[in-house]
């Protein structure tokens, strides 16, 4: 990278942090609240037999399988679009990180001490976040896990990835980027695409992991914008895109209408599924 051009991208990850300073955003992990609204026993009922998806905006999921397993996605909780009020989930079996930028780490570090999740990421991000080590999951594209009656499978992604463990400190390389495909027994398979560009290997994903539900950014600047997510739903065949990485700042200028005129535009039936922050959904 050049270094005009890593001035226009410092500056803007920078300007993208300013914009979520503006709107209040805390710079630490705001303390976990106490889930006195759902007891553990009523919403685990709720849950039989469906596999529950709750956005959290941005990149962030929470995802509820019928076999019990809280699996958290890139979990910044403390997002601009992140459900007000909230609580976050009392128990989790595993938290997966895409890379190490400050968007998808998140709250892994509190969230993980608070739940005693584990925590998937690439080797390198997981020795960075210094975890447990009972916790910590390093690994790397082509690793595969089980996780109660998830299977998760760990797959390229077009991106970059660096993690700044104090916000005015030096990035370090944090591993290759990473998304993952998660196989839920009695459920979807879903694919969270981490921060990527549309890539033709996409189409090896389909034909191994067969995801029927792609979770794909957006936004456009860093990652994917409608167009382009519109060819990767194409290559990956699924029949649900729910998109992500959008509106979070000005920048990230991709919505979920473009991506349903993109998509008509393919003639593809693939339908647009765009999720309220903090609302669970039944997949
Ligand atoms: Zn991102």
């Amino acid at each position: 990278m050049g270094n005009k051009l890593k001035a226009v991208v410092v500056g803007a990850v920078l300007g993208v942090a300013g914009a979520a300073f503006a709107q209040g955003t805390p710079t630490t992990p705001a303390a976990p609240k106490a889930d006195v609204k759902a007891p553990a026993k009523a919403a685990a009922g709720k849950a039989a037999g469906k596999t529950e998806v709750t956005w959290w905006g941005h990149a962030a999921f929470v995802v509820k399988t019928p076999g019990g397993a809280t699996i958290a996605i890139d979990p910044w909780f403390t997002n601009p679009k992140a459900p007000q009020g909230a609580t976050w989930p009392e128990a989790v079996d595993a938290i997966l990180v895409s890379h190490g930028h400050f968007d998808h780490v998140g709250e892994t570090k509190a969230l993980a001490q608070k739940t005693s999740a584990k925590v998937y990421g690439s080797f390198e991000l997981v020795n960075l976040l210094g975890l447990p080590e009972a916790q910590g999951m390093g690994a790397n594209a082509g690793g595969t896990f089980t996780v109660k009656d998830a299977t998760i499978h760990l797959v390229e992604a077009v991106h970059s990835s660096s993690y700044q463990a104090d916000p005015k400190g030096a990035s370090q390389y944090a591993g290759a980027p990473l998304g993952f495909v998660i196989e839920i027994a009695n459920g979807p398979t879903l694919y969270h695409s981490g921060d990527t560009a549309a890539f033709s290997s996409m189409a090896l994903i389909a034909e191994q992991f067969k995801p029927t539900v792609a979770l794909l950014p957006i936004g456009g600047h860093f990652t994917m914008d409608p167009a382009q997510a519109s060819v990767a739903a194409k290559l990956l065949k699924v029949k649900t895109v729910v998109p992500m990485h959008y509106g979070t700042f000005p920048a990230l200028a991709g919505t979920p209408d473009a991506l349903t005129t993109e998509l008509k535009k393919t003639r593809a039936t693939t339908k647009v599924l765009a999720l309220e922050p903090g609302k669970a959904t039944a997949l």
